[in-house]
């Protein structure tokens, strides 16, 4: 008999075995569908030999201490900031939008005092920020608008940017200063040896079993457990009951390269031409010295393995619905990217997981009390 069984291996189902096992002593069944640990946070060696992340590039970034930290016991790391160029008008130009990108596309040399000028004459504002058009709009005008986030929002959701929730493109900020990195979160780092490491240090405890290629469906009749995690999509594990919540998924095209380099950043976003939105190229995240390199480009696309909930308001309000029937499952909790239909990123899944083993520590009588560790 299980204490828990938890569905998917990523970074929700990891932490809460990992705390489970660990702190409160829990026998934990994980399990997984796919044939490895990780979730879309999984990274391997290609035939070449160079890590690559096999769902897209992930580059850790986090303000929460308590989450860097919480890592650290599973990882090394190593200090990587993420860089982007957008090609633009036949130019590669840093985004977020900065004083490097508007002074050299437009053959300028403002300062950041004019730039912040610059930006209000073409500002078009608006009372209320509401989607992803007015964030963007609201702060650059309608030009840059175009040229930087209209297509690039148009391919990687199939929608107009005024369909989309401000949350999305608020994600990339602008600045009138020089910073070209991508984040400015305190903590930037890549796990030293990659993800799927971490994972398997954070998993390795005697009370922890994992089952891989193992779907919830099909053997969750032949399981003992007491109560159960599910990190999957909510609206699957409801046989979809109130009807598909809209996910986006991406085919990942990944080619091995007989040269040392091929781009100048980690990433170049492609926001107006071809079909994927943007290259990234891993040895830039993994410092990684090969004599070959390994690159992905994302086509984003409808079906397929959902990766992105997609933010919008009749997404929320059919999700609500979703929401409410969880809420009101006994020993059951939902919890991650698919199972909250949230665009989280890493950090904020582990911050989730993490106050959601405090929660059930708090319900449950047999819990080692707080502080204790
Ligand atoms: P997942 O990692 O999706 O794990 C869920 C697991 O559940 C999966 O392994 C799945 O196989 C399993 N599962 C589902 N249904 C079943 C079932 N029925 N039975 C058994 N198992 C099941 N975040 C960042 O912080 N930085 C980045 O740079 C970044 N880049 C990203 C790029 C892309 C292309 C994508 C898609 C995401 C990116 N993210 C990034 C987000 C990051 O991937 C997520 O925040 C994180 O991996 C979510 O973890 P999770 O455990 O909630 O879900
Ligand atoms: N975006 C854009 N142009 C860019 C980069 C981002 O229009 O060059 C918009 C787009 O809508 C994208 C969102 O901002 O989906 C968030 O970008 P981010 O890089 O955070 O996406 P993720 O890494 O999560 O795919």
């Amino acid at each position: 008999m299980y204490d828990y069984l938890i569905v998917g291996a990523g970074f929700a189902g990891s932490v809460l075995a990992e705390r489970l096992a660990r702190v409160d002593n829990k026998r934990v069944l994980i399990i997984d569908k796919r044939n490895h640990i990780g979730g879309n946070a999984y990274d391997h060696y290609d035939e070449a030999g160079i890590l690559v992340h096999k769902y897209g590039p992930h580059i850790f970034h986090t303000n929460s201490r308590e989450v860097f930290d919480y890592l650290s016991q599973f990882t090394a790391w190593r200090n990587y900031q993420h860089r982007v160029l957008a090609s633009v008008d036949g130019q590669l130009l840093p985004i977020p939008i900065n004083l490097t990108t508007i002074n050299q596309m437009y053959g300028l040399n403002l300062s950041s005092d004019e730039l912040s000028g610059f930006f209000e004459e073409r500002a078009e504002k608006k009372k209320e920020l509401i989607t992803s058009e007015d964030v963007v709009v609201s702060t650059v005008g309608r030009e840059l608008y175009d040229k930087f986030f209209k297509g690039y929002t148009k391919k990687q959701w199939d929608l107009d940017p005024s369909e989309l929730n401000a949350s999305v493109t608020a994600r990339v900020p602008t600045r009138t200063n020089k910073d070209d990195r991508y984040f400015t979160d305190t903590y930037q780092a890549m796990p030293l040896h990659g993800y799927t490491r971490m994972f398997e240090k954070m998993l390795d405890h005697p009370n922890i079993h994992i089952m891989l290629n193992s779907d919830y469906k099909e053997l969750i009749g032949e399981i003992a457990y007491e109560k159960l995690i599910f990190t999957g999509p909510v609206d699957e594990f409801f046989d979809y009951r109130f009807g598909k919540l809209p996910y986006r998924s991406i085919k990942f095209k990944f080619e091995t390269l007989d040269q040392e380099k091929f781009q100048q950043t980690g990433t170049i976003n492609y926001p107006n031409d071809y079909a994927f939105t943007r290259i990234t190229e891993f040895k830039h995240l993994s410092g990684q010295q090969h004599h070959k390199t390994s690159i992905v480009y994302e086509f984003p696309k409808a079906e397929g393995d959902p990766y992105y909930p997609i933010p919008k308001p009749d997404n929320a309000e059919l999700y609500k619905q979703y929401q409410k029937l969880a809420a009101s499952m006994e020993n059951t909790y939902f919890v991650g990217r698919l199972a909250t239909y949230k665009y989280y990123n890493m950090d904020q899944v582990v911050a989730q997981a993490l106050s959601t083993f405090r929660k059930i520590r708090t319900k449950d009588p047999q819990a080692i009390p707080a502080g204790n560790p």
